[in-house]
This record gives structure tokens, C-alpha cells and sequence, in this order.
């Protein structure tokens, strides 16, 4: 009887270490599956066209295929892969598109090599390769190409920001081709793991999921090569106008060593530029800047000839002549280019915070003592929040903020003050580009346009953020400056 009660409990033991095992191996087993759906949270995938051809070459170790129908198999190291209705043919083999090439290392487009996966598609005779992958590992591909991977780290950070925003933005700009975004300029240029860098993945690494917004939404990041001192305002360019894409004059010199840049047109090519667009003039006898935007820039631009005139934007007119020729639409007429000139502070043209006191307009400049006084009532937090935002705004209105902390009047006007202190570069006299040559004659057959920067100028220059970085500026700085208004958040 004991040996029957001894076996009971061994065997109710036995079970309710079982049902432990089964407890544990369940929560085991959820545990990893929330790992999992949290890994696959946080990824941002990307989905890349590389190329859409007959065939396609691909190569790489320890390939794997898995086809439309979800059957798995092996992949010899090189292959080329077929189109054939819509199915995909591997050596012979015919499977269900889309077929998914993985491997534990890169693989191998034509002469690209790429992280993730790819996405062989079959339509119509023809095969679509698609690099499937992490959008922090795609920006690897881009950072390494898209900027001087020896520039400041500031200047990288505050392009790997814009360029994941410009991603995440873009996402499934070619869904009609199965995905998301291609390799060349009219998304981002992209070239796998051929162009990666040890200092552009840690400045991507430093921002990990950082975007540009404004009031929530991702912005518009576009850039460009150098602005050529001012950046242009996207209306002018592409027509529709952006908050926060207007003119900025860049503090400093770009010192890219293609700032300036000179282009010699003639009569027939502007003729041939203004057909395409439906705005022939006959014989073309000048061209004239039309409007200018605050900085200077050339925003319009007048031909006349012998069937009369038209205006075109210069954005326009420089995409019709070739955009590598005409390099910006920062131009002149004349051998001494143009000079950016003094813009506005977006920043300080907003309004002031309607709690602030009111205080008078005195725009005479704070002497140093005066200065030191203000800091330090500043420091004893003489001011309120917005008495201290005011200042910064307006800062024409310190002067009276001081005396009426002091409790005193304030002195006379007329009495000398100190030369107020300025950089270099904004100290110095900018001539009017009003004075340099607005229009050209053709009569020679040809016109030459002397200008400086290169691209549409639109948003971040990278020679003006790199000039930024290299005198301490951060990359919140820079992005502040060339998208003013935005946040940075993490998404
Ligand atoms: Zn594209």
C-alpha cells in the first residue's frame, strides 16, 4: 500500500514539474515572439529599386532563395536570373515571383553589393531587383555618396538627418514599380555597401531615428551642393512656397573650391531652350533678370527678340540649358558675379510673445558696460520668460529693458557709443546687386553668365553647413539655420 501512495506522488511529481516545463517553455516562447514583433517595430524598412532589365546578375556566398509560393531553396554563388511571365527562371528553374535572395553577408548586384535582402520581380519579360533592408542601413549607401565622409561630424550628423527624413518622406514615391525609392538623384543616390565609411555610419549611428518636422509632419529636406551665399526660397524654384524653405544668407564663406563657375550661351541654344517651353521670341536679341529674389538671386528672367519677349524662371530656364552647365541661378551679367545681400532673420520676423511688457524702440547699440549690466540683471533673473524671449527677438529693445530695470531714465541719445561688434563677414559692405549689369545683349551671338554655387539652392547647402561645423556650429545649429521653424524628433 505504502509502495502504491510512494509511486502516486512520484507520478503527480513528475506531472507538475511537467506542467512547469510547459509554463515556462509558453512564456519562453511569447517572450521571444514580443522580441521579435519589437525588432520588426522598430526597423524602418526600405524598399530600393536597383534595376529593371531581362536579366539580372547576382552573386554572393551562401545565397537562399524562397519563391512566391513560399518553397525555400539553395542558390549557386552566381546567377543570373530570367524573366518568363510572371515567373522568375534561376539556371533553368522556374519559380513563383517574387523570388527573396537572403544571405547572412551582402549580395551582389551587377557591381554593387548590398545589406539585406533582394527582391527579384517578374513582369512583362522583364526582371525588377529590389534591396529590401533597415532604412539606417540604407542611409549607409547614401551618407557615403552624398557627402565628403572627411568633413566635420556635425556637418555628417546634420546630413544624415535630412537625408533619413528625405527617405521616410519619399516612401512609396515608385509603388507603381513595387517599391519604395530608386538609386539616383531624383530620389536619393544610393550605392549599397560600396561606398561606406567609418565616419558617416557613426554620424549615423549618433542620430538613430532623428527626422526634421514641422508641426508634427517630416519636412521637406531638399539640399544642395553650395548655395553660392544665400539659399533660394522653393517658390521661386519648384513654384510652391514652404514655411521654413525661404532666403537665408549664410554667415560664412562656403570655401568650396567650385564657387564660382562661368558659362557662355549661345543665341541658337537659348532660342532652342525657349521653344521647348512654348516661349519662342524669333531671333533672340537679350536676355535681362527679370525679379530678383531678397538675396539677390536672378528669380526671373526677360528675353527679347524679334517676335517680342517672354519671362521665365531662371530655376526653369536653367533646367533647359542643362543644369550642369548652368550651374546655379545665382548669376550676373558681368565679370564681378553676384554677391548675396543682407536677408532678414525669419527668426526674428516673427511676432513677439504678447505677454511681453510693451517696451520702446531705441536702436542704439548697447555699450560694452551696458552690456555687462544687462547679463548680470539677466543672471539675478531681473526678467521674465518672455521679457527674455522679447530680447532676444528684438534685440534693438535691450537698451530699454536695462533702464527700466534699473529704474532710471535712460540717457541721451546723442551721446557716442561704441561701434557695434560684428563677424568678419557680415561687417563687410555688400554691394547692391542692383548695380552690377541686369541684362545682356545677344548681339555677339552669345551672352556669358558669371555665378557662383552649384545646384537649385533650395534648403541645406553642404558647403555652407560644412563652413558651420568647421567654426563649432552643431548639426542642431545648422539644421535651424537652413529649415527654420523645424524640430528634430525621433520617429
Ligand atoms: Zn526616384
Amino acid at each position: 500500500m505504502r509502495t502504491v501512495i510512494l509511486a502516486r506522488r512520484r507520478l503527480r511529481r513528475r506531472r507538475i514539474n511537467w506542467n512547469c516545463c510547459k509554463k515556462i517553455a509558453l512564456a519562453v516562447f511569447f517572450f521571444s515572439l514580443c522580441l521579435c514583433l519589437s525588432a520588426e517595430a522598430q526597423a524602418r524598412w526600405i524598399r530600393v529599386g536597383l534595376m529593371t532589365a531581362p536579366s539580372a546578375p547576382i552573386s554572393g556566398r551562401s545565397l537562399s532563395g524562397r519563391d512566391g509560393g513560399g518553397r525555400r531553396f539553395s542558390l549557386p554563388a552566381s546567377f543570373s536570373a530570367h524573366a518568363r511571365g510572371s515567373n522568375v527562371v534561376i539556371q533553368g528553374k522556374s519559380y513563383a515571383s517574387p523570388v527573396i535572395v537572403s544571405s547572412p553577408h551582402q549580395i551582389r548586384c551587377g557591381k554593387v553589393s548590398y545589406e539585406g535582402e533582394l527582391v527579384l520581380r517578374a513582369r512583362g519579360g522583364q526582371v525588377t531587383v529590389i534591396n529590401r533592408l533597415d532604412v539606417e542601413k540604407y542611409l549607409r549607401g547614401v551618407l557615403g555618396y552624398e557627402i565628403n565622409p572627411q568633413w566635420a561630424m556635425e556637418v555628417l550628423k546634420a546630413q544624415a538627418v535630412i537625408s533619413r527624413t528625405y527617405a521616410l518622406a519619399q516612401m512609396g514615391r515608385h509603388e507603381a514599380s513595387g517599391y519604395d525609392v530608386c538609386t539616383t538623384d531624383h530620389c536619393q543616390v544610393y550605392r549599397g555597401t560600396n561606398v561606406l565609411h567609418a565616419s558617416t555610419d557613426r554620424a549615423i549611428a549618433q542620430t538613430r531615428g532623428q527626422v526634421l518636422t514641422y508641426r508634427g509632419d517630416l519636412a521637406h529636406t531638399f539640399f544642395c551642393s553650395d548655395s553660392g551665399g544665400a539659399t533660394a526660397d522653393v517658390g521661386d524654384v519648384w513654384g510652391k512656397r514652404v514655411p521654413y524653405l525661404v532666403v537665408r544668407k549664410e554667415p560664412f564663406p562656403s570655401g568650396s573650391p567650385k564657387a564660382r563657375w562661368e558659362a557662355s550661351l549661345s543665341a541658337g541654344e537659348i532660342q532652342n531652350a525657349l521653344a521647348k517651353k512654348g516661349k519662342s521670341v524669333g531671333t533672340v536679341s537679350q536676355i535681362a533678370i527679370e525679379r530678383r529674389d531678397a538675396a539677390g538671386r536672378a528669380a526671373a528672367l526677360r528675353f527679347t527678340g524679334s517676335a517680342g519677349s517672354s519671362v521665365l524662371s531662371s530655376a526653369a530656364f536653367r533646367t533647359l540649358i542643362g543644369a550642369k552647365k548652368v550651374r546655379s541661378t545665382f548669376f550676373e551679367f558681368s565679370p564681378e558675379g553676384p554677391r548675396a545681400t543682407d536677408v532678414p532673420d525669419p527668426v526674428q520676423r516673427r511676432e513677439a510673445p504678447r505677454t511681453a511688457r510693451k517696451i520702446a524702440f531705441d536702436p542704439t547699440p548697447l555699450t560694452t558696460a551696458e552690456d555687462a549690466q544687462l547679463k548680470a540683471l539677466i543672471e539675478q533673473k531681473k526678467f521674465n520668460v518672455d521679457e527674455r524671449l522679447d530680447m532676444i527677438l528684438y534685440p534693438e529693445r535691450r537698451r530699454n529693458y536695462l533702464y527700466k530695470a534699473l529704474g532710471v531714465e535712460a540717457p541721451a541719445m546723442e551721446r557716442k557709443r561704441e561701434p557695434l561688434e560684428q563677424p568678419a563677414e557680415t561687417a563687410k559692405r555688400i554691394p547692391n546687386p542692383a548695380r552690377t549689369a541686369v541684362s545682356a545683349s545677344l548681339a555677339g551671338g552669345s551672352v556669358t553668365l558669371y555665378g557662383r554655387g552649384w545646384g537649385h539652392g533650395v534648403g541645406l547647402s553642404q558647403w555652407g553647413a560644412k563652413a558651420m561645423a568647421d567654426r563649432g556650429w552643431s548639426a542642431e545649429k545648422i539644421l535651424e539655420f537652413y529649415y527654420p521653424g523645424t524640430a528634430i524628433q525621433k520617429r
